[in-house]
């Protein structure tokens, strides 16, 4: 995965900056909430939306236990449909391999479908180092793109957008990259939209070159799927004389039955639609339609060790169609970017720290980016335990700091619990000598600072109980 941004702080220090945001709260809890609740009566429409939900996760499940078989089978298929497949260890790879790609197409520009992995490689930083512009062309993404700025949601990239600001960064950038906005555009979505149009239609006209993602790899034929409400993508994907598909592993499918499982839970998960307006899927390249070279990068970027790990690997079940940030309590306060990672709300708290381990702050408190109410779990379409998972990767940040306090409190509770009589003296000096002294707050660095600002320590009692047990009346009162 790429870089953590640089001078990124720890989840709750960028998260207390974001509360502070009453424009970036509103704007949140309107978009989530409407989201979600649109999401619930897509999916109370199914009657067997739990069976379905067992489904996708079995069929998840089962892949991921032969994987490499699937994969070569796609890779066999796309290349006997006519493509190209290059297998990509981690970011900086896939980013080399797509530059020679382009590079050798001798075009300095790419048109890009909304993708989730290019993201996470930072494959647009790393075209604009070789020379090579890459222009979004899915509408949120477009908005981040002009408005030099970081996605906040999986789904709708400028979530934390209203459309007044998307009005300004319109007016004030597009003549930057292009067509620009009309004069006297009001922030009506309508006027935005047709701006947006009038603004891509020409890159789609001028581009050579096209980067995407997938929704799915379906083994059996080596075919791609992209799911849009756009077509934006679809534009991308026909239109350019080259295509280039980054893809990582975990997005194969064995069969076309298994991906109609995934074509009921996703639509209806992220959109709340029935089913999405545009399904695009390509395999290899045909004569006289669509793109006349196709390549295909098989990203692993961290995926092996998570699929290593006997509870985190569950993560790679995830289809990206975001119903857990829009229910998530921390994310709808904490908005998108305190996650320091293209993968925000509940799926990045347990995805990145598995790509991109917890050696740094943001990383090693991301973890702990939740209240553990299980509204993730509840409406994943693929049933992954995300608390579960969180748990886990508390255990093993806690591990990595050697916690020397907890260890320390721990190692001198065990000498005092082994002696009777010194358990039953500390006590009662602990009663007795210190009740006075007792701290409400305890003074600690880091992690105990922010675990004791939030709780009140217990009043240590007046006797304790072994105390009052010795001088207790046995016939019923006390002595
Ligand atoms: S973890 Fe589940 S709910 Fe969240 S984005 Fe992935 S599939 Fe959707």
């Amino acid at each position: 995965m790429s870089a953590v941004p640089l001078g990124m702080p720890s989840f709750p220090d960028a998260a207390r900056e974001a509360t502070r945001n009453p424009t970036l709260r509103r704007n949140l809890r309107h978009a989530t909430h409407t989201i979600r609740d649109r999401r619930a009566a897509a999916v109370a429409e199914l009657d067997d939306w739990a069976e379905l939900r067992a489904a996708g996760a079995a069929i998840k499940d089962r892949t991921l236990r032969h994987l490499d078989t699937y994969l070569e089978q796609a890779e066999a298929a796309v290349v006997a449909a006519g493509g190209h497949v290059h297998w990509a260890a981690d970011a900086a790879e896939a980013n080399r391999i797509v530059t020679d790609l382009v590079r050798a197409t001798g075009e300095t520009e790419v048109v890009k479908v909304k993708s989730m992995a290019t993201q996470e490689i930072g494959l647009n930083e790393a075209l604009a180092e070789a020379g090579i512009t890459a222009y979004e062309t899915d509408l949120a993404e477009l908005i981040v793109q002009l408005g030099d700025d970081r996605p906040s949601h999986i789904l709708v990239p400028a979530i934390h957008r209203n459309r007044t600001e998307i009005r300004d960064i319109f007016r004030d950038a597009m003549g930057e990259w292009g067509i620009p906005a009309p004069d006297g555009m009001s922030d009506d979505p309508r006027e935005l939209a047709e701006a947006a149009r009038l603004h891509l239609r020409e890159k789609f006209l001028r581009a050579k070159v096209g980067v995407s993602g997938a929704n799915f790899l379906v083994a059996e034929t080596g075919t791609l799927v992209v799911v849009e409400s756009e077509g934006n993508g679809r534009m991308c994907l026909t239109l350019p004389e080259t295509l280039i598909s980054v893809v990582g592993i975990e997005k194969v499918v064995p069969t076309w039955r298994d991906l109609e499982v995934f074509l009921q839970l996703l639509p209806r998960s992220s959109t709340a639609e029935r089913m999405n307006p545009y399904t695009s899927t390509w395999t290899g390249v045909t004569d006289g339609d669509g793109p006349r070279a196709f390549h295909l990068v098989l990203l692993d970027n961290g995926r092996t060790s998570i699929l290593a790990d006997e509870v985190g690997r569950q993560t790679l079940r995830c289809i990206r169609c975001s119903a857990c940030l829009n229910v998530c309590p921390v994310y709808e306060r904490a908005g998108g970017h305190a996650y320091g990672s293209v993968y925000p709300g509940p799926i990045g708290a347990i995805l990145t720290p598995q790509l991109r381990g917890t050696g740094s702050a943001v990383d090693a408190s991301l973890p702990y980016a939740s209240t553990l109410c299980g509204a993730c779990y509840d409406v994943c379409p693929v049933a992954i335990d995300i608390p579960e998972v969180l748990v886990h990767l508390r255990e093993k940040v806690t591990a990595q700091r050697g916690h020397v306090i907890e260890r320390s409190a721990l190692r001198a509770a065990a000498w005092a619990m082994r002696d009777p009589k010194r358990y039953t003296a500390l006590q009662r000096a602990a009663a007795a000598g210190t009740r006075a002294l007792h701290p409400r707050r305890l003074p600690l660095p880091g992690w105990g600072k922010a675990w004791t600002d939030t709780r009140d320590l217990p009043a240590v009692p007046k006797e304790s109980f072994r105390t009052w047990w010795q001088r207790r009346d046995t016939s019923g009162g006390t002595k």
